[in-house]
């Protein structure tokens, strides 16, 4: 079993108003709480593999938490990267990042076509898609008439969403273009008081199948990495700020419950996972739509990492605890 990779990543302040200075501090790999007026917050200090703070780049996020899942994607073991973080944290930034700073996706997709252009001896197919889960439902954002798709399982494919899209890719301008295409169905009958990215989950998935080129003349594929088949997810969770705090009704009521119980659920499937193989028992990969279609690349040989993002306005010290907290569940 690989060990999750765990990382906290505390954005800058973006409106100046609300920002009366750092609540935290970070040294090396550890992060500590402190209030900005009155009596200090003892005990909430935690380590973690990375902490990133505000100066930190996209670029030095993926060197350090993403590029090794990467290459191991392209050397067949399957891998999943999340973004974990109450809404306006910097979870999307750190996935689909800025023009000038790139963010995890971009460069992971330029890296698998780099890497497997210098790989001379094999063949590769790679497929791509994109889909979001809102209150449990699977909508494809390859294909916005796609909605309400089913997992399957099958003993030839495994987990699978049927009927999602994937599109074959031969360069990493093509797989950037795609996502920008789902990045506006992401949005598609948004407006500001019914932001629906922040309440649904998005998985970018990359398919990386690859077959050794016959060298010898028998056409002998008998090896055991003769071919190898992985898959790459890389997802941009819905807000885990608790329900309670946007103070709805309705609408909003239902989407904060499928999101506490898919987060919630996560969070015990890594649980299991980051236990030794003894203890782990059952992981309850069956409770939420999230953990069952990355069951296949979570646990196991599968290479995990987890960025957990964090405001640095004083008024999100509670969700920060709460992110911190499920960040140190994860380890
Ligand atoms: P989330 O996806 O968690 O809701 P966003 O990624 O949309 O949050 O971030 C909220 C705002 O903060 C956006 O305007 C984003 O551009 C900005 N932001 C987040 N992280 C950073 C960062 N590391 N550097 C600069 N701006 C950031
Ligand atoms: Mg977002």
């Amino acid at each position: 079993m690989e060990k999750i990779c765990v990382a906290v990543r505390v954005r800058p302040s973006v409106s100046t108003e609300s920002f009366n200075g750092a609540y935290w501090n970070v040294e090396d790999n550890r992060i500590s709480l402190h209030r900005l007026h009155g009596t200090p917050i003892s005990g909430l200090s935690y380590a973690f593999d990375h902490v990133f703070d505000e100066s930190s780049t996209n670029s030095r996020v993926y060197e350090l938490l993403t590029k090794d899942i990467i290459h191991a994607a392209v050397e067949g073991f399957n891998g999943t990267a999340f973004a974990y973080g109450q809404t306006s944290s910097g979870k999307t930034f750190t996935m689909n990042g800025s023009e000038t700073d790139p963010g995890i996706i971009h460069r992971a997709v330029k890296d698998i076509f780099e890497k497997i252009q210098m790989i001379s001896d094999r063949e590769f197919l790679i497929r791509v898609s994109y889909m979001e889960i809102y209150n449990e439902e699977i909508n494809d954002l390859f294909a916005v008439e796609n909605q309400k798709l089913q997992i399957h399982e099958s003993l030839e494919r495994g987990i699978f969403v049927a009927g999602l899209r994937e599109e074959i890719v031969n360069n990493a301008e093509q797989v950037l273009k795609l996502i920008e295409l789902g990045e506006v169905n992401r949005h598609f009958g948004e407006t500001n008081m019914n932001v629906r990215s922040s309440r649904s989950h998005t998985i970018f998935r990359m398919v990386i199948e690859s077959k050794r080129k016959d060298t010898n003349s028998s056409g002998d594929y008998s090896s055991v990495d003769a071919i190898r088949v992985s898959v790459l997810n890389l997802v941009d969770l819905a807000g885990s700020e608790r329900i309670a705090k946007t103070g709805a009704g309705g609408v909003r009521l239902k989407e904060g419950k499928y999101i506490n119980k898919s987060l919630m659920v996560l969070g015990n499937v890594i649980n299991k996972l980051s236990e030794g193989a003894k203890q782990r028992g059952h992981i309850p990969y069956r409770d939420s739509k999230l953990t069952r279609i990355l069951q296949p690349a979570l646990g196991g040989n599968a290479k995990t990492s987890i960025i957990c993002t964090l405001a640095p306005e004083e008024v999100h010290i509670e969700e920060t605890k709460g992110t911190l907290q499920f960040a140190s569940r994860a380890k």
